[in-house]
């Protein structure tokens, strides 16, 4: 085959969204706007704010609020760093890599090597992308020890043709290693698995303690998770979701928080809403710490009967052994103590209080003992709503308390609760009850022909969307027939009819398409009809 002939074989390649993402495309973003609109109003009657925050964090504000060990972290978040070059992190690797070199050759790259890493580091130094202090001092002059051995063990090799003493080399070697391996060139960065540690980076960095307690903020927006994609399940998804940050831990707090997230459901037209709640106490010995060695303890007796997940989990973190939903493993898990019987007299009381000023607000709950979050902060009131319609991935809002966690950031002691709502499974539920948003239709469709018609029509096009009418106005010159079947594709409720008679007479001629009646009328009183529908 030619060249040619091949060139125009090759199509373009066709790109697809990457996997586990997905458009959101009209008529379903009428939808996911309307719900966010809910949310904008609803949280504002309950006086919260809207924060913004970046979508990139540092890896470290994740591993340390949510907990390296969650599956969250451990597996599924993307994480990577940025340089400004991949060819200094590869001179790092190299080095940090080598730890004994016995061939001529191979000592040369190494030396090589070693000099361009020294040089990277002493730019990125004057660029202020390293720190200039005693640490970046310390493994440059490792580094520069290192080179003025080799480059003179090189050399006498290279003189003599012998070689013995690359032993001797080998200490140095290894100290230039660890210092390479300790370089950090790039920052470690990752896109936000779930925005409750930005909200408290955010209230730590900008002194929000120093604001009238507590302070209540919501957000919405994408959140990214590497797991595997299946229905109501996604690797870019959206949450909408809440914090009350500082003030007290008070029992009220939490239940006008629930209050206000079951009244944004029922203004969404959700059905079918089932709110579970839990207390998980807080860690200290004669609460949490102890149920929790219970468990371990009575699970190691079931240990054989249980999945590799669970049993793994003994170990680990036997509160998600609950969390199971294998069917084998539910016998055995309804036999477990429950935590209820183990919690501390001030969470007992806590507990307790949620419950009541629940019931002051008419709010349904179920009590569920085995609800666990899967994130590491949370303590005391843990709730779930799951929602009809989405079968096994049914919670479409996790929250709880999570008071020691502004702290373990390094602000200041400060309570905190919140929660956050899966808008795309929210969604999806509307959907399946039928609450789904019909294609946009159009109030006007303008159906023009001729030259002194199509002045018109602009015209009358403009002051119609100004009267805040969807207004369709076709670009080029259509017959009368195919323009009115257009309008009727487009949904749309009238047809204005504009020929040379019409714009001659001043009286328009508009068409009902759902009844086929036409009417006559002046500009102004079209205007006025229009308006009173
Ligand atoms: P699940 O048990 O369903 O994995 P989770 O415990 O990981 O949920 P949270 O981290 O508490 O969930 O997030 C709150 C809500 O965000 C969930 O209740 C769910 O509605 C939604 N959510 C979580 N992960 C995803 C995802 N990958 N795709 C779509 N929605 C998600
Ligand atoms: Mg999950």
């Amino acid at each position: 085959m030619s060249e040619g002939a091949k060139k125009k074989e090759e199509k373009p390649r066709k790109f697809q969204a990457i996997r586990g993402t997905r458009d959101l495309l009209p008529p379903e973003t009428a939808l996911w706007n309307r719900v966010e609109q809910t949310a904008h109003e609803v949280f504002g009657i309950y006086g919260f704010g809207e924060i913004r925050t970046p979508i990139l964090e540092q890896t470290e504000l994740f591993a340390r609020a949510v907990g390296g060990e969650t599956d969250v972290v451990a597996k599924e978040m993307y994480s990577f760093v940025v340089a400004d070059s991949t060819r200094l992190i590869a001179w790092k690797d190299f080095v940090a890599g080598t730890r004994r070199i016995r061939d001529l050759d191979e000592l040369d790259i190494y030396e090589r090597s070693l000099s361009y890493l020294s040089r990277a580091v002493r730019e990125a130094v004057k660029a202020e992308y390293l720190p200039d202090d005693g640490e970046t001092q310390s493994l440059l002059s490792r580094m520069n020890g290192t080179m003025l051995v080799t480059a003179a063990a090189l050399a006498r090799g290279r003189k003599s043709g012998v070689s013995a003493e690359f032993e001797e080399l080998d200490k140095q070697i290894e100290d230039a290693a660890i210092a390479a391996a300790s370089i950090k060139f790039g920052e470690e960065i990752s896109l936000r698995p779930e925005a409750t540690a930005s909200v408290c980076r955010a209230y730590i960095e900008h002194n929000m303690q120093q604001l009238p307690q507590p302070v209540k903020l919501y957000y919405m927006g994408p959140m990214f998770r590497r797991e595997r994609p299946q229905k109501g399940r996604y690797r870019q998804f959206y949450q909408i979701g809440a914090e009350i940050l500082g003030g007290p831990d008070a029992p009220a707090i939490d239940a006008e928080l629930i209050e206000m997230l079951m009244t944004f459901f029922d203004k969404c037209g959700l059905q079918g809403t089932e709110l579970s709640i839990n207390s998980i106490g807080h860690a200290a010995d004669n609460c949490r710490r102890g149920y929790v060695a219970k468990l371990r303890a009575e699970l190691e007796k079931v240990k054989d009967k249980l999945g590799a997940d669970s049993q793994r989990r003994i170990e680990t973190n036997p509160l998600r052994v609950l969390d199971s939903k294998l069917e084998h493993e539910q016998a055995i898990i309804a036999t477990l103590p429950h935590i209820a019987d183990h919690l501390c007299d001030e969470c007992k009381t806590h507990y307790a209080a949620v419950k009541h000023e629940l019931e002051l607000r008419g709010v349904i709950y179920r009590e569920n003992w085995r609800l666990v979050r899967g994130l590491d902060y949370y303590m005391r009131t843990t709730f779930e709503i799951t929602a009809q319609g989405l079968g096994s991935q049914n919670a479409v809002c996790g929250g709880g308390r999570y008071d020691g966690l502004v702290e373990l950031l390094g602000g200041p002691p400060t309570k905190g609760i919140g929660f956050a709502i899966g808008e795309d499974r929210l969604i999806l539920s509307l959907q399946e009850s039928g609450k789904g948003a019909a294609p946009q239709g159009r109030d006007v469709y303008i159906a023009w022909m001729g030259e002194r018609a199509y002045a018109t029509a602009i015209r009358a096009a403009k002051d119609l969307r100004n009267a805040g009418l969807r207004v369709e106005l076709p670009p080029t010159e259509l017959k009368f027939g195919k323009a009115l079947e257009r309008a009727s594709k487009l949904g749309s409720r009238f047809a204005l009819i504009l020929g040379d008679n019409e714009v001659q007479s001043g009286e328009w001629t508009l068409k009902n398409l759902a009844t086929s009646e036409q009417q006559k009328l002046t500009e102004q009183a079209l205007l006025e009809y229009l308006h009173g529908l």
